[in-house]
C-alpha cells in the first residue's frame, strides 16, 4: 500500500479535534478515540464504512440485534460494484477468479466464516448461516459453494467489466512473487492508483457494533489481496484474526496485508489486550507494535491497521501506515469518518 492512498491529515500528531474538522461532518468534532459512552454505535473501517454504517444504523435505531446490524451494514461493500475491493465487483485473483472471504461472529461467541467462496453476492450472510445451520465455524471453496447454493442463494457472476480489464491489465506486466509485501508492489507498480468509484484494489470492511441491549457483534468481508495466488486465504474470514468478538469485554477487526494479522492473532489480541486494561486505541497499537517489532524491514513496506471498540462504546484504531480510516455511526454522528493513527 502506498502513503498517499488515502485522504488525510498528514501528522499522527494533530490533535484529534483538528482530525475531525478535516471531514465532511466536522461539526461533530469527535475525537479519534472516543471517551464517550455513546451506545447503539456502530463503526467499521475505511471511508465506505460510512455508508454501510448507516444500513447497520437502521436496524440498531429500531432495536435490533448487533448481529443483525453488522450483517445488513456489509451488504451495502458486499453488493456496490464500484467498490473493488468487497463483494461484487471484487478484483479477482491471478487466475481472473472472485474469491471472496468473511466472517460474522455474535455476543454468544457464536461464529460462522467462509474462505474463497466464488459467485456469491453476500458471503456475510453464508457465513451466517454456516454459524446457525452447521456445526462447524467454517467452510471453504467448493464446500462453501455447494452450502450456499443448497441453501437458496443465488449463483451469479461477480466479476464486472472494470475489475476484468484491471486483472488484464495486470496481467501483462504480473510477475508473481508470493513475498510478504507483494500487495505494496502490486499497488505500487501495476494497480491503477486509483480505480473506479474512488476505490483503491485492496481493503476490507471490518463492522462492529453494540446493540440497545448492549450485546456486541462482528462482521469482516473481503474480495481479500488482489490478484493473490488462488487459494490463498487472508485473515478476514479467520476468527481471533480479522475479527473476534468477546461480549464482556469488547471486538476487534482488521484490514491490510492478512498474513502478519494471522501470524499475531490480531483481533484477537486486541480484545485480550483490553481485557487487560488498554484503551481501544492502545490495544490496536499494541497489535501493530507486536507486527512490526517483529519483522520492523517488512513493516515499512506494508499496511495493517485494527480497529476495537469496548463494552462502553468507546472505540479507537491504529495502523502502521498512515492513510487508515475507520466510520463511526451513533445517535449523534450518522456519517463520520475519522483518520486512524498510525506508526509511520
Ligand atoms: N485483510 C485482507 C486480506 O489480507 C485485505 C485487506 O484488508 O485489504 O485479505
Amino acid at each position: 500500500m502506498t502513503l498517499n492512498r488515502r485522504k488525510f491529515l498528514t501528522s499522527a500528531t494533530i490533535s484529534a479535534t483538528l482530525l475531525a474538522l478535516d471531514h465532511k461532518s466536522a461539526g461533530a468534532m469527535i475525537p479519534s478515540s472516543s471517551p464517550s459512552m455513546i451506545t447503539p454505535i456502530v463503526i467499521s473501517t475505511w471511508d465506505f464504512g460510512v455508508a454501510a454504517n448507516q444500513a447497520a444504523w437502521k436496524v440498531l435505531q429500531a432495536g435490533g440485534r448487533s448481529l443483525d446490524a453488522v450483517e445488513q451494514g456489509v451488504w451495502v461493500p458486499e453488493a456496490d460494484p464500484t467498490n473493488q475491493t468487497v463483494g461484487y465487483g471484487g478484483l479477482p485473483d491471478r487466475d481472473g477468479r472472485v474469491t471472496l472471504d468473511a466472517c460474522i461472529m455474535d455476543e454468544h461467541g457464536n461464529c460462522g466464516s467462509v474462505a474463497g467462496l466464488e459467485f456469491i453476492k453476500h458471503p456475510i450472510s453464508v457465513a451466517r448461516q454456516v454459524m446457525e445451520k452447521t456445526p462447524h465455524v467454517m467452510l471453504v471453496g467448493d464446500g462453501a459453494l455447494q452450502f450456499a447454493l443448497e441453501n437458496g442463494f443465488k449463483k451469479e457472476n461477480l466479476l464486472t467489466k472494470e475489475s476484468e480489464k484491471a486483472w488484464k491489465e495486470w496481467l501483462k506486466t504480473a510477475k508473481y512473487e508470493p513475498t510478504m509485501n507483494i500487495e505494496n508492489k502490486l499497488y505500487d507498480k501495476v494497480a491503477p492508483t486509483k480505480l473506479p468509484g474512488n476505490q483503491y484494489n485492496h481493503d476490507t470492511i471490518g463492522m462492529l457494533a453494540i446493540d440497545k441491549a448492549g450485546n456486541i457483534s462482528g462482521a469482516c468481508t473481503t474480495s481479500g489481496m488482489a490478484y493473490k495466488l488462488h487459494g490463498r486465504v487472508g485473515d478476514s474470514p479467520i476468527i481471533g484474526a480479522g475479527l473476534y468478538i468477546d461480549n464482556e469485554i469488547g471486538g476487534a477487526t482488521s484490514t491490510g496485508v492478512g498474513e502478519e494479522v494471522i501470524r499475531n492473532v490480531g483481533s484477537f489480541l486486541v480484545v485480550e489486550l483490553m481485557r487487560q486494561g488498554l484503551s481501544p486505541e492502545d490495544a490496536c497499537k499494541e497489535a501493530v507494535m507486536r507486527i512490526i517489532r517483529k519483522k520492523p524491514a517488512i513493516a515499512k513496506e506494508i499496511q495493517v491497521g485494527f480497529l476495537a471498540i469496548n463494552k462502553k462504546g468507546e472505540y479507537g484504531a491504529y495502523a502502521i501506515q498512515k492513510g487508515f480510516t475507520f466510520a463511526v455511526c451513533h445517535a449523534k454522528q450518522n456519517d463520520l469518518t475519522i483518520p486512524g493513527k498510525s506508526y509511520y
